[in-house]
């Protein structure tokens, strides 16, 4: 197996990306590799289409202001520059594997949740994530599953 040279790091900005991030630390320390972090923004429109009949650009900017601040907060705990912190508009799951393509990554990390039932049957970020990745993906067990 050769070395992670770059680790793209997804991050949902939850309480819970800390445990992702931790592990993307450490794996960035014993390979020497460099860490890029990644964090999506669902459009409201993609989320809501024509439901809500009015403007929501006013809304999209403040989510994307404060999404914009929460990650530079995020990224200078694990000394990662502005360079290599991605906030992107879109579908999580393509645009995490189209910003791995885009730094040629070797290894995606993200959070995965033990799923049961409903949550099973509609898939995760973390699914979506490794089909069709072009490089390794490292899914860290978070969530209560995790803390057990
Ligand atoms: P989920 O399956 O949505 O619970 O998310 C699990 C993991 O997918 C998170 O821990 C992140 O690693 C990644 N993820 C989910 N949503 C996003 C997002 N909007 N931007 C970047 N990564 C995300």
């Amino acid at each position: 197996m050769s070395d992670y040279r770059r680790i793209v790091l997804a991050v949902d900005l939850t309480e819970e990306s800390n445990l992702v991030a931790e592990r993307a630390r450490r794996l960035g320390e014993a390979f020497g590799a460099e860490i890029h972090v990644v964090h999506v923004i669902e459009p409201l429109s993609l989320a809501y289409g024509g439901d809500i009949p009015m403007d929501l650009s006013t809304v999209q900017d403040q989510i994307h202001e404060q999404a914009k601040s929460h990650l530079a907060e995020f990224s200078a705990k694990l000394d990662v520059p502005p360079s290599r912190q991605h906030l992107i508009f879109g579908r999580p799951e393509s645009e995490i594997q189209r910003t791995a393509e885009a730094v040629g990554a070797d290894v995606i990390i993200v959070g995965s949740h033990g799923r049961h039932g409903l949550a099973l049957l509609l898939g995760s970020t973390a699914n979506g994530v490794l089909h069709g990745a072009n490089c390794d993906v490292l899914a860290v067990r978070v969530g209560q599953e995790a803390q057990a």
